[in-house]
């Protein structure tokens, strides 16, 4: 997939880079990505994602904009309450950069729907604010074989970790957290700066991924402790009795 000369100039200062240039910039065009949630870790993944010129994006939520959203969402405006946040996002992206092909999906991922909303996508990034969902798209991504960017950020902790097969998310979390009435940020309170911070992490994580920059990043959890205002770094073990990549 050739790129323009209008798309050469766009991204001059990505490409220019040795270990990204123009084989990177052409491997974001050719990327389909899916991304779950429009909220605080979205609202940094979705503008970073379409900047650097992510071929197709498919933005996945169900929910609309809330005013007690507008201190970490912050893609939206405060005309925006009430509106949905997936249509929303793909107007914050068809401004941002018109070489970018984005799909809004107005709907919650269940187990019964997961695979075949994730389907076809190269990567999916997950910064929903419930466990039940994480754990869909998690099953999902295993059977479609598709890797798997989980992001979250609530209090003062962040978490970024890649998963690719084995281990898997459930491998990480287990299966204590099906249920659907799990602790969320609402609850718990989440600074806005935070989910900024992890959101951009990951959206990094995930170009270099694409691009192949960098080491593989598969099995690793990132922790960012947002009071000390430090990241470290620590490997998942696989669930030898994992229900979902166990026996994959
Ligand atoms: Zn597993």
């Amino acid at each position: 997939m050739n790129l323009s000369d209008a798309e050469l100039d766009r991204y001059a200062r990505q490409i220019v880079l040795p270990q990204f240039g123009g084989i990177g910039q052409r491997k974001l065009k050719e990327a389909r990505v899916a991304i779950v949630g429009a909220g605080g870790i979205g609202s940094a993944v979705i503008p970073a994602l379409a900047g650097a010129g992510i071929g197709q994006l498919t933005i996945i939520d169900d929910d609309v904009v809330s005013i007690d959203n507008l201190h970490r969402q912050l893609i939206f405006r405060e005309r925006d309450a009430g509106y949905s946040k997936a249509d929303l996002a793909l107007q914050v992206v068809n401004r941002i950069n018109r070489f970018v092909v984005a799909k809004p999906v107005q709907q919650r991922i269940t187990p019964e729907n997961a695979r075949e909303l994730l389907s076809g996508h190269d990567l999916v990034i997950d910064g929903s604010d419930n466990f039940a969902t994480r754990l869909a798209v998690s099953d999902a991504c295993v059977g479609l074989g598709c890797s798997l960017l989980s992001a979250a950020a609530v209090q003062f902790q962040g978490q970024v970790a890649l998963f690719r097969s084995r281990p898997c998310y459930r491998c990480f979390v287990g299966d204590a957290f099906d249920a659907e009435d799990c602790d969320n940020c609402a609850e718990l309170g989440v600074l806005g700066a935070l989910t900024a911070t992890v959101g951009s992490f990951a959206a990094l994580l995930a170009i270099n991924l694409i691009a192949g920059v960098g080491d593989d990043q598969a099995g690793r959890l990132h922790l960012f402790d947002g009071q000390k205002l430090s990241w470290r770094t620590i490997g998942i073990p696989a669930d030898p009795g994992c229900k979902v990549c166990g026996s994959a």
